[in-house]
């Protein structure tokens, strides 16, 4: 086996070998990871040769014209060869003069490589200022594009920097650092408090794009970092995996003139999530199904959305004082409690958490196999004296919600609960907006899952 496609996968070998291939009692010692590895390094390669699937590339990385120290890191963090996202933006992204970029690709198919090469590739490491800021809707997300920065530049002398609540010392009165990556309201702080000087930034990148322009969500404050930017000579890149259409023309505003590399609506999910619906008897059923489910819930490691915070806390006590042993995170957290739950569960010390749509976006945890709506994802509309009037689907947030499973190639479920008339419309409406079938299981099919 190829040594970098080893060191690669051997950290995710755990999670998937008890994901499907083996039932987990089987998965035992050093012998189960080399053969899980394997299998699903030559599923990988299968993917990556396969010219229909988003992680298929024709090029190798050194043909996108990389700095050799990028290449180093590149190469040491595993990857072989770019995803098709990677191969498609990072010649545009790259090329002189600098062109603007709105990118869409499915969740899990590697955006976050195509902005941070290019943030890395245009800093000038022999000036101590920032140079390339790049915004993401949580602080979760924030801690790890900085983690793949750090490991994209270490063969580089990048100086990186957090804006996220609490993240630098009290009193801090200048960041010098190249990179800074943050969430918008701390951001806009630190640059009117010129804490962080942006006059020489170059490259300003919006992860989750469509959900840091959202004009009832984000986009203020997000609009407010970009204008104090300097006017001229700053490249800006959007990425994410939905652009719904009430967002395309802002988007196309705020990053003009960009090269656009575009998804179809039926190409929005990918095929490797397997998605299904359980029916409930009604809200209280919900929580027993749940319970039941728990066993299965461990196999891998697993994330239950709830609508709301107060949800996601009653289920994990509840579940708790049961005996089960689940993690909760939320908004309502304060910024340390929720690094550790998120960097415990990236760890794998705990293997169900129950959250909101607060990490329904971005977050990469290859171990994670199967997602949970508990609740699925609403909106509320507002009729034209501004009442809200009733829910609709979320359908953006649904996709990354799934998406938090089967990453790069790998197997994933996620399971929706169906517990009244409303759900079960809302969940046809997710389907005809994806162009996905979701499939029922049975109550009495979940003992037949957990032994699959
Ligand atoms: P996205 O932002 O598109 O949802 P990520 O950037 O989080 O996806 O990447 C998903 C996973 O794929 C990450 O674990 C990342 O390390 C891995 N990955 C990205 N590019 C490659 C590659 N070229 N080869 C192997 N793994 C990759
Ligand atoms: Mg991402």
């Amino acid at each position: 086996m190829e040594k970098d496609a080893d060191g690669f996968y051997s950290p995710a070998a755990p999670g998937i070998s008890g994901q499907k291939e083996q039932p987990a009692e089987e998965a035992d010692d050093a012998t189960d990871l080399i053969k899980s590895s394997f299998e699903v390094s030559v599923t990988l390669a299968d993917q990556q040769a396969d010219p229909n699937s988003p992680l298929y590339s024709a090029k190798t990385f050194e043909q996108l014209g990389l700095h050799a120290d990028l290449l180093k890191g590149i190469y040491d963090m595993g990857f072989s060869k770019p995803s098709k996202i990677q191969e498609r933006a990072l010649p545009l992204l790259l090329s002189n003069p600098p062109t603007n970029m709105i990118g869409q690709s499915q969740s899990g198919t590697g955006k976050t490589a195509a902005f941070v090469l290019t943030m890395l590739s245009r800093v000038d490491f022999t000036k101590n200022k920032t140079q390339a800021l790049c915004l993401a809707p949580s602080r979760e997300l924030a801690r790890q594009i900085m983690s793949v920065v750090v490991a994209m530049g270490k063969f580089t002398p990048v100086q990186t920097e957090y804006a996220i609540k609490d993240s630098l010392p009290k009193g801090a009165s200048r960041v010098s650092a190249q990179v800074v990556v943050g969430t918008p309201g701390t951001m806009t702080d630190l640059i009117r408090r010129k804490v962080i000087d942006v006059s020489e930034v170059k490259v300003f990148v919006l992860d989750e794009a469509d959900n840091m322009l959202d004009q009832d969500g984000l986009g203020d404050q997000t609009l407010r970092v970009k204008n104090m930017l300097p006017r001229t000579g700053v490249q800006i890149i959007l990425f994410s995996a939905t652009f719904p259409d009430h967002v395309r023309t802002f988007a196309a505003k705020f990053a003009p003139s960009a090269n656009k590399i575009e998804l179809q609506k039926n190409d929005l999910t990918v095929d490797n999530i397997h998605q299904f619906y359980l029916d409930c008897k009604n809200e209280e059923h919900k929580y027993d199904v749940l319970v039941s489910l728990y066993e299965l819930l461990t196999i891998g490691q697993s994330i239950i959305f709830c609508q709301h915070r107060h949800t996601a806390d009653r289920i994990a006590q509840r579940m708790t004082l049961e005996g089960h042993k689940v993690a909760s995170l939320h908004g309502a957290k304060d910024a340390s409690e929720r690094d550790s739950i998120i960097d415990s569960f990236r760890e794998g010390r705990e293997k169900v958490l129950i959250t909101t749509n607060v990490i329904a976006r971005g977050i990469d945890i290859l171990q994670v196999n199967m997602v949970v709506n508990y609740d699925l994802p609403l909106l509320n509309e507002r009729d034209n004296w501004g009442n809200k009037s009733d829910a609709r689907p979320d359908i953006e947030t649904y996709i990354h919600r799934i998406g938090r499973t089967g990453r790069f190639g790998r197997k994933g479920i996620s399971i929706n609960f169906v517990h009244d008339k409303g759900t079960w419309a809302h969940m046809e409406q997710i389907e005809s907006a994806t162009g996905k079938h979701i499939q029922r299981i049975g109550t009495n099919d979940l003992d037949e899952m957990e032994s699959k």
